[in-house]
């Protein structure tokens, strides 16, 4: 059995880059970026009234001010300010010339025809100024970062309306077990709902990729191999939960390698997931994660997601934040590396949700993280500081 780092140290030196494509703006959500962005032009690109107002020199604020005329958003500049005068000007409008600040429309009273003064008693520029954001040439995003609705924005800032991003990661989604059935039927004695398929399939999703579902297999080399075979020739990746332990049942382990798989790994340090098992051939890969449905959540969010990173060229991906525990965290075997669900309350607590061990899937619903307990460690105690991974 190997430890939780170097079955990552594997994933990572066996994952090979997908290749880059463009896709619209509108469609790159949650793509990972393949180029450097660099804005063409300034922002703003121009001084830009930030309120409605009238603008005018500030040395003129305390006259009675002539208005000259108007300018809104999206009026080219053609108006010049002079002593005593002033522009009714809208917010985003483009500042006329000769004039250093905008009074705003609220501090202003009319005295006549086409005549105001300013009520207050120093006027502020109210201008968002020529390059002060980004001026043109800037880096505004790098190759690997995650395109989320604010790095989204700075791409069409940039002119990007086309980024070149990572291929989505196809990946085909599997069960096996002879008591597993689908989430719509209601178990029978000796019957369990299929939870596993469901959130890897969420879990995918949401990491970016594109997912294909292929049902339940029962437990027999025939129906799982047949599964394995097709996923196999649609998918970059596998996932595939049960079956991988060492019962007389757990059939997946062989059928990976008679399927062209080379497996990398059988077993990890960590609880749950032990009997995790890892393959590939050629770009590839497979994950035989156990059925026990903590397991298979715990081993897409530590391990999968590092496969995903690299084949999708992704910088970071986990978050962390430290808080204080709420409450202590035992456990009894501390040869692994453990994974308890936490809340986070409002006052920066890690709160210790209450976990009854691998089937108890049901406990993550309110987590807002995990927080590891380290091999050899059976007891977290209440007040430590911990890093709780996001989840
Ligand atoms: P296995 O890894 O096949 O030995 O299964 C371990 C445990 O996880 C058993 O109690 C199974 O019933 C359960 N299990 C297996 N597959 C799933 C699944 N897709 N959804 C929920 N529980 C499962
Ligand atoms: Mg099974």
């Amino acid at each position: 059995m190997i430890t939780f780092e170097e079955s990552l140290e594997i994933v990572r030196t066996n994952a090979v880059l997908l290749p880059a494509e463009r896709v619209p703006l509108a469609e790159s959500l949650h793509r990972v970026l393949r180029e450097q962005v660099v804005s063409d032009i300034d922002m703003p690109p121009f001084n830009k009234s930030a309120v409605d107002g009238y603008a005018c020199r500030k040395e003129d604020s305390g006259e009675e001010l002539t208005v000259i005329g108007t300018l809104a958003a999206g009026s080219p500049v053609a108006l010049t300010v002079r002593k005593d005068q002033c522009v009714k000007i809208m917010t985003g409008a483009v500042m006329p010339g000769g004039a250093d600040c905008v009074l705003m429309v609220e501090e202003v009273e009319c005295t006549g025809e086409k005549k105001i003064r300013f009520k207050g008693t120093t006027p502020i520029p109210n201008i968002c100024y020529k390059g002060e954001d980004v001026v043109a040439g800037d880096r505004l995003l790098s190759s690997g970062q995650r395109l989320t609705p604010k790095e989204i924005a700075s791409l069409a800032l940039a002119g990007y309306a086309d980024p070149t991003v990572s291929r989505k990661p196809r990946v085909g989604i599997l069960a096996t077990g002879d008591e597993i059935v689908e989430p719509s039927v209601v178990p029978r004695l000796s019957q369990i709902r299929n939870s596993n398929s469901f959130q890897l399939i969420a879990h995918a999703q949401q990491f970016g990729c594109d997912v294909t579902y292929y049902g339940i297999a029962r437990d027999s080399n025939e129906a799982i191999g047949k599964l394995i075979q097709q996923a196999k020739s649609e998918n970059d990746l596998i996932l595939l939960t049960g079956g991988v332990s060492a019962g007389e049942l757990d059939l997946v382990p062989a059928l990976l390698e008679k399927s062209g798989f080379r497996i990398l790994f059988h077993g990890v340090s960590i609880q749950p997931g032990r009997p995790t098992v890892f393959g590939r051939s050629e770009n590839k890969y497979v994950f035989g994660i156990p059925g026990n449905p903590v397991a298979s959540f715990i081993v897409f969010e530590t391990i999968v997601k590092e496969l995903l990173a690299v084949m999708m060229g992704l910088a970071a991906y986990r978050k962390v934040a430290v808080c204080r525990l709420g409450k202590a965290i035992r456990r009894q075997k501390t040869r692994r590396l453990g994974w308890r669900p936490v809340k986070i309350s409002g006052d920066g607590v890690a709160v210790p949700l209450d976990y009854h061990g691998t089937a108890h899937i049901s406990a993550y619903a309110n987590a807002d993280g995990i927080v590891p307990i380290p091999v050899g460690i059976s007891e977290v105690p209440e007040g430590s500081q911990v890093e709780v991974r996001l989840i």
